[in-house]
């Protein structure tokens, strides 16, 4: 099969020829429909993933068609539409048995722990555990698109935050992570502000439901949100993953609010400063939102079926598998709107 490899990190990757997957006994071999870019997988590539053995093909963020099952898989036959989150859980450690996949201590994560999906075909262990079917009407690239980053956002808003409506809720950063936490969160009833540095990012969350933009370039964050929600948000998100943004979301929180990382902090970031005076004086909360388990796809499904979510409008670019080392080696450039997808392969 054709895939994307590396066998340096930070050296340009290339297509290969590799020989094709074949199925653990309790995987199965999915042949890629579609499978979106990820600022992690520039992370993975510039050896910030201790997870990762070169030589290696990345991508974590996939949809397509089941090719092979494994003989211990009893739910899942070939041909069946599927999708995965970015964490799979083995099912059976203490975590998995507590129904939190999403930190399982043996956790199989495509692109990082095994080759992933910028492929034509991926193999993808604990299957029974992780795959979920994808409804008919949903398309494969929009299902690509929701693996990672929308996930986290659906389980930082929903499940770690829990945002109620009427909540002021910040979202630092307008990328993949930041756009589908505004959907989400304007889903749930809450007032969102979104927080960027380029007016073309904060333009296109308005479109999504903010109601009020600050541009980090222009303005002091903090006293902004602060201004604007009347003494601090409720809830605040860094959905970009650096030490000014986790710092300006903590900073901005009323008395008693929640702050959600979700945006990745690796390598220099790995220890960002945090204002802890005011998480003791304020009593706020400090989370982290780590994917979701594949069983909570159930609601963020119907929420799709029923329109009150629309993660195809947050797909920008289609791409090819070939267009895609080079691609991957610009994802820590930010630039342009929503999520990149390959769709050919
Ligand atoms: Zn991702
Ligand atoms: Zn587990």
């Amino acid at each position: 099969m054709k895939a994307v490899l590396f066998e340096h990190f930070r050296e340009a990757p290339s297509i290969r020829n590799v020989p094709d997957p074949k199925p653990s006994t309790d995987g199965v071999v999915i042949k890629v429909e579609a499978t979106g870019l990820c600022r992690s997988d520039w992370h993975g590539w510039m050896g910030h993933d201790a997870d990762i053995v070169l030589p290696h093909v990345p991508g974590h963020e996939l949809a397509g068609t089941v090719q092979a099952v494994g003989r211990q898989v009893t739910q899942w036959r070939v041909g069946d539409r599927v999708t995965v989150p970015f964490v799979g859980g083995c099912g059976h450690c203490h975590e998995c048995n507590s129904g939190n996949h999403q930190v399982c201590e043996q956790q199989f994560q495509p692109g990082f722990t095994a080759w992933g999906s910028f492929a034509e075909y991926v193999a993808i262990d604990y299957a029974d555990t992780n795959l979920v079917r994808l409804p008919e009407e949903l398309d494969f690239v929009t299902a690509a698109s929701l693996g990672c980053r929308f996930v986290t956002s659906f389980r930082a808003i929903v499940d770690q935050a829990k945002v109620l409506p009427g909540e002021w809720v910040a979202v630092h950063g307008c990328g993949g992570v930041g756009l589908s936490a505004i959907m989400i969160a304007t889903a749930m009833g809450a007032n969102v502000v979104a927080i960027d540095l380029t007016e073309e990012k904060l333009a296109f969350a308005r479109e999504l439901g903010a109601v009020a933009t600050v541009n980090g370039a222009e303005q002091d964050v903090v006293a902004a949100v602060k201004e604007i929600t009347k003494g601090g948000a409720h809830v605040s998100v860094d959905a970009l993953g650096h030490p000014s943004t986790c710092f300006n979301s903590i900073a901005n929180l009323r008395r008693r609010g929640r702050h959600v990382q979700v945006g990745l902090m690796l390598g220099d970031h790995a220890t960002p400063q945090v204002p802890m005076d005011k998480v003791i004086a304020h009593e706020l909360q400090i989370v982290g939102s780590h994917g979701m388990q594949a069983f909570r796809y159930k609601a963020m499904m119907d929420m799709l079926e029923t329109g009150k979510l629309k993660p195809q409008k947050l797909v920008g670019k289609r791409i090819s598998l070939a267009e895609a080392p080079v691609a991957l080696m610009q994802m820590d450039r930010f630039d342009g709107t929503g999520i990149s997808v390959v769709d050919r392969f």
